[in-house]
């Protein structure tokens, strides 16, 4: 990514155009596509940089996108096609415009969608599709904060019925109904909140700091440690002894306060974990996404979730793609909504600090995200790719767990050099029950600075064979 590059100056002119667009009520008089070009001229030539991205030897592609947004038509500002029209403009492959979904929860905030504007964001992306160039998704956030916190629920034909928080009657009743929803996602996740224990120590190391590799590698054995520690006093706490109505994220209060339960009546539908989220309601952009919820990925992984981590931003202002560089990678075939959700279904899913850092595993030629038949080794391939970064190096770990017991810990480690974009790990998974194995790798920059990413696991199960 562009360290040095203020994207705060870049999107100056850009938000002050849409802000005037807005207050002028000014019609548009172009076509959608004239739109995208326009815009794109407008921004900064860098930003668009990576659209440029060679295909795999398959065939399929990276794209990057960010599947959390709002505008006016819940508690955001402007409009969809103001937020497609920026988002694509700043270089994102793809968006999804993703409005609260409050009328069941018969709230009296007046931020939920109505039918009339859901309709209209439907529409809306319609317009901006641009097959191969940019991917237009639509969703709603369901449920409210203190009824089990958010999920995304992706290219719904209609309004969510469901009463707020009733997750139980979504996954088994209104998501069997409803075949056209892509997938859904845990938002901004907190199990420790949910846990009823102290709030998360996000353990956000200074980022400002330059760092050799060396001190890198520290850091992350103190993270590693820190994070294992929050999972064994989590895994102490009487589950029974709270009442607290934040025992309750996604469900996990209407399973009887059962991880294995909710599991099983998610799994069908999850896909996706914000490991990063916004600040959204920043007004401004920022360096790096300040939400990181490393830990609540490994917990859920843990649990026995089959998700894979994305990087989202959570727009409440017009800095939709810019408020910071984190994003969501997909392996996808095409640059459709059709193709992104394939890719999201599969769990072809990577999330990443850095705007065009490709990473991509493998595990015996199969992708990242599949559940594999038991084989006693399995050979993991690692590619890294960031054609505007060649001299940086990478710290890259590969994790192996089986859930139930202990969060995942790393099997290798190692520092790979600039210019190797390549690494193969065998990994032998367990022969009697399922496990997994992902990836996060550490981006040291010439200059100190570093990006972390992490892609989804892969399973192995030794009943399916
Ligand atoms: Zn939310
Ligand atoms: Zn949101």
């Amino acid at each position: 990514m562009f360290r040095k590059l203020p994207l705060t100056a870049s999107m100056i002119p850009m938000f002050a155009l849409s802000l005037w667009m807005t207050s002028c009520q000014r019609p548009l008089e172009q076509s959608p596509s004239q739109r995208l070009g326009a815009l794109g001229q407008a921004q900064n030539s860098q930003l668009r940089a990576h659209a440029a991205r060679t295909p795999r030897a398959d065939g399929m592609q990276v794209y990057f996108g960010n599947l959390h947004t709002h505008t006016s038509y819940s508690d955001g500002i402007l409009t969809p096609r103001e937020a497609y029209r920026m988002s694509a403009g700043n270089g994102l492959d793809f968006q999804a415009i993703t409005e609260h979904n409050h009328a069941a929860a018969g709230g009296t905030d007046g931020i939920w969608l109505t039918p009339e504007r859901y309709e209209d964001l439907k529409a809306a992306a319609k317009e901006f599709n641009q097959p191969g160039k940019f991917a237009a998704l639509y969703g709603q956030e369901f449920s409210t904060i203190s009824s089990g916190n958010h999920m995304n629920v992706f290219n719904a034909a209609t309004i969510i019925d469901v009463p707020n928080g009733d997750y139980k009657q979504l996954y088994e009743k209104w998501l069997p109904a409803h075949p056209e929803v892509a997938f859904i996602q845990f938002n901004h996740p907190n199990y420790r909140s949910d846990l009823g224990l102290a709030p998360q120590d996000t353990h956000n190391p200074t980022r400002s700091a330059a760092q050799s590799a060396a001190e890198r590698a520290a850091e992350i054995a103190e993270e590693q440690h820190h994070l294992a520690e929050m999972q064994a006093e989590a895994k102490l706490f009487p589950q029974s002894r709270s009442s607290s109505n934040l025992f309750n994220d996604y469900g996990y209060d209407d399973y009887n306060r059962n991880f294995a339960a909710m599991a099983q009546a998610a799994n069908p539908y999850v896909r996706t974990l914000e490991i990063l989220n916004g600040p959204g309601t920043s007004p401004k952009p920022i360096g790096k996404a300040d939400a990181k919820n490393e830990a609540d990925y490994f917990f859920y992984l843990n649990e026995g979730f089959k998700i894979a981590p994305s990087a989202d931003q959570d727009n409440h202002y017009a800095h939709w793609g810019s408020l910071h560089t984190g994003r969501t990678g997909v392996v996808a075939r095409a640059l459709t909504p059709e193709g992104v959700y394939e890719a999201i279904r599969a769990r072809r899913v990577f999330a990443t600090e850095d705007q065009n850092l490709e990473l991509v595993m493998t595990a015996n030629g199969r992708y990242m995200g599949e559940v594999l038949p038991y084989t006693p080794e399995v050979n993991l391939e690692i590619s890294l790719r960031d054609p505007d970064e060649p001299t940086a190096s990478y710290i890259v770990q590969v994790f192996a767990d089986e859930p139930g017991k202990e969060v995942a810990k790393p099997i290798f480690q190692q520092q790979v050099p600039a210019g190797r974009n390549q690494l193969k790990v065998s990994w032998k998974p367990s022969a009697s029950s399922e496990s997994y194995a992902f990836v996060k790798v550490s981006q040291l920059n010439t200059d100190g600075q570093f990006d972390d990413a992490w892609t989804a696991p892969v399973w192995v199960s030794p009943s399916r064979r």
